[in-house]
């Protein structure tokens, strides 16, 4: 297939490049213009816009970070919305409900189909195309792409109604992000009562509290402390927020989620937008007075 990708960062890259080795032919755009060479040194065919993206390819897929990184890319000047070829936009990006369907409605009324298709799985997932793809959008034009992203993982059909995926995304990264903050307090406390986390960790993964945080983000990136999983905190808090967002609008208290994101919120504030997500246990451990793995390392 052509196929338009727009944002090659720590998810666009390796789907695109899975994309290419798969034999699709790839129109690629970041605003990094580093991304795009590396791609095109793998068989990728720069272009200088969204629009020129769209002007090349039926369908085009975008991995943004933001969501008005989404908005403008689909709808703004020069956006995919001007595209001459360009028949539907796919967006990997987590958005939440409320924007993709303002972006449906927008790209609707020049005969342009968005669907979602938010991922999870993080970075490792994106390399081995083993992430979990949720699409929602109109079933037609899902059978249409349903080949091509079954190259980067396992494709689900969430619904019709548009951003229904996004909710589908959001229930997800709300148990990742509560995964991380919980299992944090929980190894911080063992710590400073005197238990070793490497032990924690490995009993934890043994019995019932075993969690994606425990299972992967403790020994990668927080026992080694090399804090480098691939998911930067704005983005993290970005979700969580958007997850709240979507309960307040349907009426909804979510006491644990609520405080999930007190919690987040304290990390992006004393670590920062760009810090990798793991260092959520920093803030654990300072109040604390306690530093969990990394023999000798600074908090
Ligand atoms: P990233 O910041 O690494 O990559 C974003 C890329 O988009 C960058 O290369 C940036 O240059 C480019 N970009 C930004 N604005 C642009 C614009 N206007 N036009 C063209 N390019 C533009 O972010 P990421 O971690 O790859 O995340 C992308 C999306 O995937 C986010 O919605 C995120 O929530 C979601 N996601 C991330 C992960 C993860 O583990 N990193 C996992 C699942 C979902």
């Amino acid at each position: 297939m052509d196929i338009g990708f727009i944002g090659l960062g720590k998810m666009g890259f390796p789907m695109a490049r899975r994309l290419v080795e798969a034999g699709h032919h790839l129109f690629v755009f970041d605003q990094r213009k580093e991304a795009v060479d590396q791609l095109v040194a793998l068989g990728a065919v720069a272009a200088s816009s969204p629009k020129e993206v769209a002007d090349r390819a039926e369908t085009v897929l975008a991995s943004l970070p933001s969501l008005q990184a989404s908005l403008e890319v689909a709808t703004g000047e020069n956006g995919v919305i001007e595209g001459k070829r360009v028949k539907r936009f796919v967006d990997l990006s987590t958005v939440g409900s409320h924007m993709a369907v303002r972006i449906f409605d927008l790209l609707a009324k020049r005969n342009i189909v968005q669907l979602d298709s938010p991922v999870s799985g993080g970075v490792g997932g994106a390399e081995k195309g083993t992430l979990a793809v949720m699409v929602s959008g109109p079933r037609a034009e899902f059978e249409l792409i349903k080949p091509a992203l079954s190259v980067i993982g396992k494709v689900f059909f969430i619904g019709e109604k548009p951003g229904s995926a996004q909710t589908m995304k959001l229930a997800n990264n709300l148990l990742s992000a509560t995964a991380v903050v919980a299992t944090s307090e929980a190894v911080v406390m063992g710590v400073k009562s005197g238990l070793d986390p490497n032990v924690m960790i490995d009993v934890i993964n043994a019995g019932s509290g075993m969690n994606t945080a425990s299972r992967y983000k403790f020994p990668r990136a927080i026992l080694p402390r090399t804090f480098d999983f691939g998911f930067a905190t704005g983005l993290m808090v970005k979700d969580v927020r958007l997850c709240l967002e979507e309960a307040k609008s349907l009426g909804l208290s979510m006491e644990v989620a609520e405080a999930v994101g007190r919690l987040w919120e304290v990390v992006i504030r004393e670590m920062g937008p760009e810090s990798d997500f793991t260092s959520a246990i920093k803030p654990i451990e300072q109040a604390a007075g306690v530093v969990v793995g990394g023999k000798g390392a600074k908090t």
